[in-house]
């Protein structure tokens, strides 16, 4: 709650921008009087599998940057005009560095939001925009923010760049219920976007026994993978984003994607999280390491739980931890949708529309607080919209809730 002391001051709010291993800290302080900061959203499949994320989020940074291009902060060519800066530790993607007008000219340096230290100051930060909506397919994650700021003014959502494509009106959402699961055996890549993390995930719950249990990530009627709205302050510093979707997986569904899935000749992705533990950590990179896995990193942020990125392109892959050895968590934005790319993958994702999100109490008396609050409610009404019935999770929750 870094702005508390300014809040009495009434004179300037602190912004503060560190990564998840705190290596990189920045701050920056900006007049309270001009606040909010306008930010805007990112839908587009690069941005998508570069954080991990369903979107990124920036504001120009409003500090000095001297620190910041002089760091050791890793970089990633993220189109021939931007870079990504992020800290090669831990993965977290901190800054956008552009030069719209070639290498010599001015540089625009834009903060990744989910970096910003929850400053207890409730109108922080304005949402104006969703660009490259039109990548998604499905609407993405704009379809829970389209008002998303608390004084109510609605966000403009652009199929692509700002003012230079058309706007979508306000009413446009895919009102289709979820497509069903595609005939047989469904593969779901996953990859980021230097392509190199390229596996891909076949979950199949056909060939247990009738009776056998599910994993509790499996809905019990559809057999689609449960997928989580998270406010977890150490995932947002992983994904450089404010709300984070994870679904999960059995390590023995996920595979290196050239490889097929019925060959025993082929030494198979690691099956539990100690071996995929091992394989990644395997030093020196090259040599006892298995080449397929690629770029993937690893970042341990608590003991026992492991955070997997890319260590060339920043994007947050998986969550491993020591107590679950069979599955993992998946980043979503990581996944590419099976049905024809579309950024939800309703097709073999059960979102968890509405409720309360998971972590949410690391938000409370931030300004991420009214974010999330907004996130919350329009998931609902949205769900609520299509005729979706409540996530068979969120179900068992609140009835544990309510039984106290
Ligand atoms: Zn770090
Ligand atoms: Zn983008
Ligand atoms: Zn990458």
């Amino acid at each position: 709650m870094q702005a508390a002391q300014d809040n009495n001051e009434g004179q300037t709010v602190t912004l503060t921008s560190q990564c998840l291993c705190k290596a990189h800290t920045f701050t920056a302080s900006v007049p309270a009087s001009s606040l909010p900061i306008d930010a805007s959203c990112c839908h587009c499949t690069s941005c998508r599998h570069s954080t991990g994320a369903m979107h990124s989020m920036d504001i120009d940074w409003p500090g000095p940057t001297d620190d910041i291009y002089k760091s050791d902060l890793r970089r990633f060519d993220f189109t021939s005009k931007v870079k990504i800066l992020f800290c090669g530790t831990c993965g977290t993607p901190m800054f956008f560095e552009c030069r719209y007008e070639g290498p010599d000219g001015p540089v625009a340096t834009g903060v990744f939001s989910g970096t910003l230290a929850n400053t207890a100051h409730p109108n922080l930060i304005h949402i104006t925009d969703h660009i490259f909506v039109g990548d998604t397919v499905d609407g993405g994650a704009s379809m829970w923010l389209r008002h998303p700021n608390a004084d109510g003014t609605p966000a403009k959502r652009w199929t692509a760049g700002k003012g230079t494509s058309p706007e979508l009106p306000a009413d446009w959402s895919s009102s289709a219920p979820p497509s069903s699961p595609p005939q047989g055996p469904i593969e779901v890549p996953i990859w980021c976007k230097c392509r190199g993390v390229n596996f891909v995930l076949r979950p199949d719950f056909s060939s247990l026994p009738k009776d056998a249990a599910l994993p509790f990530f499996v809905d019990p009627e559809s057999k689609k993978l449960l997928t989580s709205f998270d406010a977890c302050d150490s995932c947002r510093l992983a994904f450089g984003a404010d709300i984070v979707n994870w679904t999960f997986a059995l390590l023995q569904h996920i595979h290196f994607a050239d490889s097929p899935s019925s060959d025993p000749e082929t030494k198979k992705f690691p099956q539990t999280a100690a071996e995929l533990k091992k394989a990644v950590s395997a030093a020196p990179p090259g040599e006892d390491r298995d080449p397929r896995l690629g770029t993937l990193a690893l970042y341990e942020s608590s003991p026992g739980a492991q955070r997997y990125f890319c260590g060339r392109c920043s994007a947050s892959v998986f969550y491993g931890c020591d107590s679950r050895q069979d599955m993992v968590d998946v980043a979503v934005g990581v996944l590419e949708g099976p049905g024809g790319g579309a950024a939800r993958a309703e097709e073999v994702l059960a979102w968890s529309y509405g409720g309360k999100m998971t972590w949410r109490q690391d938000v409370v008396g931030g300004w991420r607080e009214g974010l999330v609050q907004a996130v919350e409610g329009e998931a609902e009404e949205f769900r609520v919209g299509r005729g979706l019935p409540v996530n068979f999770r969120r179900k068992i929750k609140e009835a544990n809730e309510r039984k106290g």
